[in-house]
């Protein structure tokens, strides 16, 4: 049996197990080109091949099993109709109804949103979460839009995904570019449709229409919980190591204030526009104070300006890519100076960068383990909405670092027993798992 895939050329094709596999070197060819969704394949790829996985089931776990694309009608602020085009795709349904965010971003494409959904999908296994994955986008700038045009966008995007989503079947929730505000307009265009209340049909809603406490922090705090849980681990100091975080959003702005809390001296963080240093330590409430003012971390007057290159390449204990997809690759990955890469964004290293800093004694936790704090509060959040029952925060927060906790010691656990490195790991665990429910479920009909 040939797999075809257009990313590869088939003269690069492997046979293992009867399937045909493209070399890592071939698989690392297409880094440059191909983005977010060859490396989530060559991930999968590494991984089945280690799991010795069934031809015809890595074949099925390795499409998405339904891709909607939706073309839209926006009426814009001065009178014109702007057509918009997004997208919602479910990866896989083995092991429960598929979970994932939504994006609103200039670069969103089909590709990337598969991607994405397909490393929910392992995220939501890796943790052990009854979802499988999913992710939808927009292709929109949110910044270039007023209040109301992107609520405009918001209800008719999700009046055209409406058909696909569902509080059984799949539960959106906030990524780059949309937040609790954007979930409110997707949670009451829904219910209007229903003609009754749905909170359950989306996560990361504002708490006083049904948001579950602690929500909007859980992805940050997961990311420190798991950092701090790698360094007792390992028997290394974690009092005051300094950190470097790119991305100031959600994901950015908690992890840096979490590490501050936490006794870590954040050194530099970055938004789009570029970012601030200090070696002494950046003051995190104040700046983020600042930038609830002004949107952006330039012209904060509590450290020097630096480019988003050069944050990447400072010398520091832990860097947390918190921003997108392909920021470490083979062009800087030699240059990363942390002893530690916590992956907040999804997907920010390439395959060939992780052979780089695998080489370089660079540890990085990979994504699908170390930002799975938003999905395990999602979940949480769903649970309540279900059934209309509210935990306290500091409840969340315990629930939550006791799945980060036990995460971490199955992946690396597994990683000791099988020796390999932790993303391997991670997918080895988590495609294993799903691969298990699929079969227990049997093939129907
Ligand atoms: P966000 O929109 O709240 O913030 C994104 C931040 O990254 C902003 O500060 C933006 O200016 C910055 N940014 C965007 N492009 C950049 C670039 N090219 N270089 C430098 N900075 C850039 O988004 P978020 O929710 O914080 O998500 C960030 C990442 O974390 C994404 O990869 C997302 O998929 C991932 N993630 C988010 C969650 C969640 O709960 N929100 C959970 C897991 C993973």
């Amino acid at each position: 049996m040939t797999i075809i895939d257009p990313l590869r050329p088939s003269s690069a094709l492997l046979q293992i197990n009867g399937v045909e596999f493209p070399p890592p070197s071939q698989r690392r060819a297409t880094e440059k080109r191909e983005g977010a969704y060859a490396t989530a394949l060559a991930q999968f790829d590494r991984a089945a091949q280690i799991l010795n996985l069934d031809p015809g089931l890595a074949d099925t776990l390795r499409s998405c099993k339904r891709e909607l694309t939706v073309n839209f009608p926006v009426k814009m602020d001065n009178g014109e109709v702007r057509r918009f085009t997004g997208y919602r795709v479910h990866h896989n349904t083995a092991r429960g109804p598929t979970k994932g965010g939504i994006r609103y971003a200039p670069t969103v494409d089909l590709d990337e949103v598969r991607a994405l959904a397909m490393w929910m999908t392992w995220k939501c296994a890796v943790v052990n979460i009854p979802y499988g994955g999913a992710k939808g986008g927009v292709v929109c700038n949110p910044k270039e839009l007023s209040l109301r045009e992107l609520e405009g966008l918001t209800r008719r995007y999700t009046t055209e995904i409406s058909s696909f989503i569902s509080p059984e079947g799949d539960i959106p929730a906030p990524d780059m570019g949309t937040n609790p505000q954007i979930m409110a307009w997707i949670m009451d265009t829904y219910s209007m449709h229903r003609g009754y209340s749905v909170p359950a049909i989306v996560t990361g809603k504002p708490i006083n229409i049904g948001g579950s406490a602690g929500r909007f922090e859980a992805t940050g705090r997961g990311i420190m919980f798991t950092v701090r849980e790698a360094y007792r681990t390992f028997g290394w100091d974690f009092d005051g190591i300094s950190v470097v975080v790119q991305g100031f959003g959600n994901v950015g702005s908690i992890t840096a204030q979490t590490a501050h809390e936490m006794g870590c001296r954040v050194i530099a963080v970055s938004d789009v526009e570029g970012g601030i240093y200090n070696p002494k330590g950046l003051d995190i409430p104040r700046l983020r104070r600042y930038v609830r003012e002004h949107s952006t971390v330039q012209g904060f007057d509590g450290g020097d300006r630096i480019t988003n290159a050069e944050l990447l390449e400072l010398p520091c204990d832990v860097l947390v890519p918190a921003a997108t997809e392909n920021q470490i690759t083979r062009a800087n990955a030699d240059r990363i100076k942390a002893r530690v890469v916590a992956e907040g964004a999804n997907g920010p290293t390439t395959p060939e960068a992780d052979e780089i800093l695998m080489a370089n004694n660079v540890l990085v936790i990979p994504d699908i383990l170390c930002n799975a704090g938003g999905v395990i509060v999602s979940y949480f959040e769903w649970v309540q909405s279900l059934q209309q029952l509210f935990w306290e925060e500091d409840d969340v927060t315990h629930r939550l670092e006791r799945i980060m906790v036990r995460s971490f010691h199955d992946v690396y656990e597994q990683s000791i027993r099988m020796n390999l490195d932790l993303r391997t790991s991670a997918l080895v665990l988590g495609i294993g798992r799903v691969a298990e429910a699929t079969q227990t479920r049997g093939l129907y009909p």
